[in-house]
């Protein structure tokens, strides 16, 4: 007998044509997750198993399974020989100190002697002999018995199924870049878009000499708590006062944000179409500031001609999204209090309902081009 851990992994993609990409994606992943961890890793027909790890690493294991996109849940299993002996020798030792109970059987094995019918009556006899006080209770059991008899001669006991994070394997759609910010939002969109199979690079705009040095690095420490997920992330980290100081000096102040963003879509669709990635993430979400109405999303999308917009966040609630922050650990970061790019030369009634032609008539007093290109000039790329 021994402990392992029993992975499953979502049956739904698995159905299409990209079985056999996805199953190597998510393969790969897992591998890379523990890596660091001396293990075994061995696949058996619909499920992972990984063993001979130390006792001691069993809820670090644990950790790096629940940031596994792709996969539906795993199990801290007890493994032992599909024979009838050795199962009914390990659930004759479990005490269950007087808990309701049933016993599930799964015999992916069909050639293990007895039905799942027969054998489950037998098992839960069993259990029942060395726990006289235990009641059996389909319906509301207090512990669940799982056993799981495998195609392997394995046969994997347990009694937790813990839930994986879903989703598709990392990487199987394709790269896009995310508008991370020091705020909540970007990156909940980028872990939320992650999920959904996309790497990220990050695209970051910071505004020296007013925004600090610790603005940009609190991007960078956000960024870390992405590669939880994805592994590695690249930031550009791009400076965007000559750009604010330009809209500032010529634009309408009420226009003030709208031009930004627009500016700051045209750097990111620049960036995109020279490192091949496929879409623009965000952390907008409809209605929460003045930018992020309808019509102020139809006129910053509107200077993007080639690459679809992903803003996953577009119809949460702020409750929900902080939840999930939490939930990945960026929370407390983005709250931490450095002014962001965005709140630089913040105009006090910002146009909710832009114009776009309106807009671009107040673009025309800029150089737009020259502007683009000094920015873009400043790029720097760190690999995280
Ligand atoms: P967040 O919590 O993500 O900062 P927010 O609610 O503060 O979002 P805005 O400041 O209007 O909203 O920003 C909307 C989106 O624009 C952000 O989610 C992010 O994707 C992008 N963004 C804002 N500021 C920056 C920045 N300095 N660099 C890169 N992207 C940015
Ligand atoms: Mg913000």
């Amino acid at each position: 007998m021994m402990k392992v851990f029993l992975l499953r992994f979502g049956e739904l993609f698995l159905k299409g044509g990209n079985k056999k990409v996805f199953e190597a994606a998510l393969e790969k992943d897992i591998k890379k997750k523990v890596e660091d961890i001396p293990c075994v890793f061995t696949k058996t027909q619909g499920r992972y198993v990984i063993s001979n790890f130390e006792e001691s690493q069993t809820n670090e294991i644990k950790k790096r399974l629940s940031r596994v996109f792709g996969l539906c849940s795993f199990s801290l299993a007890d493994e032992v020989d599909s024979s009838r002996e050795e199962i009914e020798a390990f659930l004759s030792k479990i005490d269950l100190k007087g808990k309701a109970f049933k016993v599930e059987l799964k015999r992916a094995d069909k050639s293990f002697p007895l039905t799942s019918m027969e054998y489950v009556k037998i098992l839960g006899g069993v259990v029942l002999d060395n726990n006289p006080s235990s009641s059996v209770d389909l319906y509301e059991p207090q512990t669940t018995i799982y056993v799981d008899i495998r195609m392997n001669k394995k046969t994997y006991i347990f009694t937790e199924i813990i839930k994986g994070q879903g989703g598709l394997p990392l990487a199987t759609s394709g790269k896009a870049l995310l508008l991370l910010s020091g705020g909540i939002d970007s990156p909940v969109a980028g872990y939320m878009m992650a999920k959904r199979g996309l790497m990220l690079d990050a695209l970051h705009f910071y505004s020296y000499p007013y925004t600090s040095e610790k603005a940009k690095e609190k991007v960078f420490r956000l960024a870390k708590k992405l590669t939880n997920f994805v592994g590695h992330i690249k930031i550009h980290a791009i400076s965007f006062t000559k750009v604010q100081e330009a809209i500032h000096m010529n634009c309408g102040e009420e226009f003030m944000i709208t031009i930004m963003r627009r500016i700051m879509m045209r750097i990111a669709e620049r960036i995109c179409e020279r490192d091949g990635l496929g879409a623009i993430v965000t952390g907008e979400s409809l209605g929460q500031v003045a930018s992020q109405t309808m019509q102020s999303m139809m006129v910053t999308n509107s200077v993007v001609k080639n690459l679809p917009f992903f803003r996953p966040c577009v119809g949460m609630d702020k409750e929900e999204i902080v939840k999930i922050a939490k939930d990945i650990d960026t929370f407390d970061i983005s709250i931490e209090p450095y002014e962001d790019c965005c709140t630089v030369f913040l105009p006090k009634n910002p146009v909710i309902k832009p114009n776009l032609k309106r807009v671009e008539r107040e673009e025309s007093f800029l150089n737009l081009d020259e502007l683009i290109e000094d920015a873009l000039a400043t790029e720097e790329e760190i690999l995280i």
